[in-house]
């Protein structure tokens, strides 16, 4: 599997459809076929990860919860607590169902307890020496035949899929934010990707009550290909003074009639995401119309990654978000 390493860009992925045309999915795995689906884990309780256990316990599933840090794993349980509570008081749900969902899922602090997952989901941080290092801890203590995702929003699913003992059992599982209420899952098979494994991720989407949409393994697959870019130009519009925040906002929103303008939106996601998107678009992709605007940068440096820390385009330490521009 090494030369999957140096599949890097989309014009030698290009180069190796032929080789793989005439066996779609890396063919005949021989880890045993995929079992029911029955345990999840997921790596990382940040607002992705979260969102994820919170839908997947709603629908079933038992889940292990991990996090590196213990503060932000107890934080992930609190806003599943309080997200499934606001869907009680609106009557979306039973508080016997809530407390069924809270009552499957299970807070772990470390890796090797999720060794008896039937399905992995990683929704760590958005950095490939991150996401690798979790996947080399975690596979000496899977099953042989546990499916691992990442919910990556942009990193190539085939080279984290080479770092794995299992790339035909490896593939992009990339819920949308926020979780509970969006209704895509965007399902990427890496190049060796077997048909069993899409399959049993397709059905998790079915049970979820989710659609799914599958997308090529290419820089940011669809959504966030289209989207980021739209984002990194509003930045590069505040940037030369085109617009204000506020007027970026609202031309967007009253203009285009979009439900969030991209500055707003920008922060909803986390700055830091943004930005680690468009390196990953502009390095993936060799194209200088991807350059990240030194704005964005600017932000991330000064730790002002948008609502999770409390500022970014907006400041959200009082009662209404302010503009900061
Ligand atoms: P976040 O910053 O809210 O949470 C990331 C979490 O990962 C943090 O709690 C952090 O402590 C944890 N983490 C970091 N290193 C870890 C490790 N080694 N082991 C376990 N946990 C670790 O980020 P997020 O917005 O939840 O994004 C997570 C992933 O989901 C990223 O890959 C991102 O691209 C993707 N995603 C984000 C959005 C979005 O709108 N924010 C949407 C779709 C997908």
């Amino acid at each position: 599997m090494t030369f999957l390493r140096h599949v890097r860009t989309a014009r030698d992925a290009a180069l190796l459809l032929p080789l793989t045309a005439a066996c779609p999915y890396g063919g005949v795995s021989n880890r045993g076929p995929v079992m029911d689906i029955k345990t999840v884990g997921i790596v990382g309780a940040g607002q992705m990860g979260n969102g994820i256990a919170h839908v997947m316990s709603l629908a079933g599933y038992d889940v292990m919860l991990n996090d590196v840090s213990g503060d932000a794993l107890n934080a992930g349980m609190s806003v599943i607590d309080r997200n499934l509570e606001r869907q009680v008081s609106r009557e979306k749900i039973t508080s016997d169902e809530k407390a069924m969902a809270m009552a499957r899922i299970s807070p772990v602090q470390s890796l090797p307890d999720l060794g008896q997952c039937d399905l992995v989901i990683e929704a760590a941080t958005e950095r490939e020496t991150v996401k690798q290092a979790i996947f080399e801890d975690l596979v000496p203590h899977l099953k042989p035949n546990t499916i691992l995702t990442s919910n990556t929003s942009s990193i190539s699913i085939t080279r984290l899929a080479s770092r794995t003992d299992r790339p035909e059992k490896f593939m992009g599982f990339h819920f949308m934010n926020p979780v509970p209420v969006m209704k895509l899952v965007e399902l990427i098979r890496g190049i060796a990707t077997d048909g069993e494994t899409f399959d049993a991720c397709k059905a998790v989407v079915d049970k979820l009550g989710k659609t799914a949409a599958t997308a090529e393994d290419f820089p940011a697959f669809i959504v966030n290909r289209i989207l980021m870019p739209m984002i990194n130009e509003a930045v590069y519009t505040l940037y030369e003074g085109v617009g204000s925040v506020s007027s970026i906002d609202s031309s967007l929103k009253l203009g285009a009639n979009h439900p969030m303008g991209p500055l707003e939106l920008a922060d909803f996601i986390g700055l830091d995401t943004c930005l680690a998107i468009m390196n990953v678009l502009h390095d993936g992709l060799a194209d200088t119309k991807y350059r990240p605007c030194p704005l964005l940068t600017k932000y991330v440096e000064a730790g002002w990654l948008g609502r999770k820390t409390q500022r970014g385009f907006y400041d959200y330490r009082g009662d209404v978000p302010v503009p900061t521009r």
